[in-house]
């Protein structure tokens, strides 16, 4: 039985309560969304109308507050070298934590963060393991999720053992999990095309990684090679990954009631890639 939650990174300009039903306008059944302008540090906290707004268009939409998986700003580096700025990342982030309370939302996807070459990778990781830490004790009731890299720059999360590590460090278990980006995945170097392919790289996160932390996933085909370590997300079935890896996915049960995210480029097709995708299912 395939129990899929597909939907795309919707817009919640004008105001988060926008984006749910900007996700029912594109027959998405799970969304992604900003809760706050993802570049810039400071936004303006969530009040009472909002959040109730929120929530009234969720059910208006008919998605489950499980299926929607917030991204955090990109300013976010809570590796940073520097302590003042590894300090604004932490606070940044336990507020994007809190706001996901306030809206009544369970998870926040985030990228674990970069050395800027100035650390060594384990001592970066360590310094997110720490902060983590910290957001869990400072709040509650959300899953730090994870999203995997395509290691460009010095971005740290390229490899499964990445995730694990900070998994492995987390104090509690039941409130991390990971998001992996199929474009990501493919450039770091996980081979996704063929369902030899598929199985080996998704037998290697379960080894490595383990599907009970898998929390979402981001569906995006990948402009750049595999193992290229490039971050260029394209249409699906437009890049080198190709639509039979998507057919996997939709196919496997392991992806089951998690929500599977488009990042793709051009948002236009979004209705078409959703029920393309569903299309896949039993195929
Ligand atoms: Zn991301
Ligand atoms: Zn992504």
């Amino acid at each position: 039985m395939q129990n899929k939650y597909v939907g795309a990174h919707t817009s919640a300009a004008g105001g988060v309560f926008n984006a749910p039903l900007n996700a029912a306008k594109i027959g998405a059944k799970a969304f992604a969304l900003f809760t706050k302008n993802q570049r810039q540090w400071k936004a303006k906290p969530l009040d009472e109308e909002t959040i109730e707004k929120f929530k009234e268009n969720l059910k208006t939409a008919g998605i489950e507050p499980r299926h929607v998986l917030p991204h955090d700003s990109y300013l976010i580096n809570l590796g940073h070298p520097e302590e003042e700025k590894r300090h604004k990342s932490l606070e940044a982030f336990i507020d994007e934590v809190k706001r996901c309370e306030q809206l009544g939302l369970d998870k926040l996807n985030f990228h674990p963060g970069s050395h800027l070459k100035k650390l060594s990778e384990e001592a970066c990781l360590d310094r997110i393991a720490e902060a983590m830490n910290i957001t869990l004790n400072e709040t509650e009731g959300v899953t730090l999720v994870i999203e995997n890299t395509a290691g460009q720059g010095s971005n740290l999360g390229y490899r499964f053992e990445h995730l694990a590590y900070l998994i492995d460090k987390s104090e509690d278990k039941s409130r991390v999990g990971v998001c992996l980006d199929t474009c990501h995945t493919f450039t770091a170097g996980y081979d996704l095309r063929t369902k030899e392919a598929y199985d080996e790289t998704m037998k290697e996160f379960d080894e490595i990684v383990g599907f009970e932390y898998l929390k979402g996933m981001h569906i995006n085909d990948s402009k750049p090679p595999l193992g290229s370590r490039v971050d260029r997300h394209h249409s699906l079935g437009e890049g080198e990954i190709g639509w039979d890896a998507f057919r996997f996915i939709m196919n496997d049960p392991r992806m089951n009631d998690i929500p599977l995210i488009l990042e793709t480029i051009d948002e236009s097709i979004w209705a078409q890639e959703i029920s393309a995708l569903y299309d896949l299912i039993g195929k």
